[in-house]
């Protein structure tokens, strides 16, 4: 477990795959208030949402085991309740990494059923090898198929399943009164390439759904917490959608008429879209979206 979060550290806070683990005690973990009772927390691994007030301290995600401590020194910096929930808003190390501690805490955790499923249970990647199964203190106790809602701290933190798209347990985070809206990782800003995790049920169809349901929720002036990466507006999403449909179309168009792997990734369609030091390759972004398309018309 702690060698393939190390593995998922390395690769998702945008250094190369493959580097050396990164020194979690150098971490710092930086808040910014984003309206009243919600913030962001940005540290190492996933943005990590915070909903406060009279009602208690809810996370959505957070981060990696190490950093625990600072993430809850962070969040007492704003409110110094402890930790009522957590939501997962996928199964990933670098976004659920601190469930057991906080479960250990007393906070109860809340996610789709397929995190759950995941974490029970031993996962194998190509790409970040073995993932062991979680303890059952750092699995969700609180598991749904389409959404559930949190009712506190004077908003309502719509919790929505997107499916088959970074993962098969993507949930979106929409806080209606704050009009702050969580994408988890099925928006990665300015630092990568999306990443479809097809070993755990992603999908690029999915992945587009997602981004579309994500603009159907946000109001005109919505904050977006990217899964990773700065803030964004609803432009910066709209324009992530347009890069993932017109990449999408490419291959497929591509792919129907009888264009080999090899042929397209030479092509190279996701080319302008690419970002320098990103994690996900053009080549690996290319892969994952003609995996998903069929190669007659559809
Ligand atoms: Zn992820």
């Amino acid at each position: 477990m702690r060698r393939s979060i190390a593995f998922l550290a390395a690769a998702m806070i945008g250094a190369t795959p493959g580097a050396a683990q990164r020194d979690m005690s150098k971490v710092e973990i930086k808040v910014e208030r984003l309206a009243p009772g919600v913030a962001v927390l940005f540290g190492a691994g996933g943005n990590i949402g915070l909903s406060y007030g009279e009602d208690g301290n809810v996370l959505v995600d957070d981060q990696f085991a190490p950093l625990t401590d600072k993430i809850i020194a962070a969040v007492q910096s704003v409110d110094p309740d402890p930790v009522k929930f957590v939501v997962n808003t996928h199964w990933h190390g670098d976004h659920s990494g601190g469930n057991e501690n906080l479960g250990k805490a007393g906070a109860v955790i809340v996610a789709h059923d397929n995190v759950r499923r995941r974490m029970s249970t031993d996962q194998f990647s190509k790409r970040f090898g073995k993932t062991a199964a979680s303890p059952k203190v750092a699995l969700p106790v609180v598991t749904f198929g389409q959404g559930v809602s949190l009712n506190l701290n004077g908003d309502v933190l719509r919790i929505i399943h997107v499916k088959a798209a970074h993962t098969d347990g993507d949930s979106l985070v929409y806080w209606q009164k704050a009009n702050v809206l969580h994408m988890g990782d099925t928006f990665f800003h300015k630092m990568s390439l999306p990443f479809i995790d097809l070993e755990s049920g992603g999908s690029i169809d999915g992945a587009i759904a997602a981004v579309r349901a994500g603009l159907a929720l946000a109001a005109p002036g919505v904050n977006i917490i990217p899964g990773h990466g700065p803030m964004a507006t609803r432009e910066d999403l709209a324009a992530y959608l347009a890069m993932l449909v017109d990449v999408r179309t490419k291959v497929a168009t591509a792919k129907r008429a009888g264009r080999s792997l090899a042929q397209i990734k030479a092509d190279n369609p996701a080319k302008r879209y690419e970002i320098a030091g990103g994690f996900i390759t053009a080549d690996a972004f290319v892969e994952a979206v003609y995996a998903g398309v069929g190669a007659k018309r559809r």
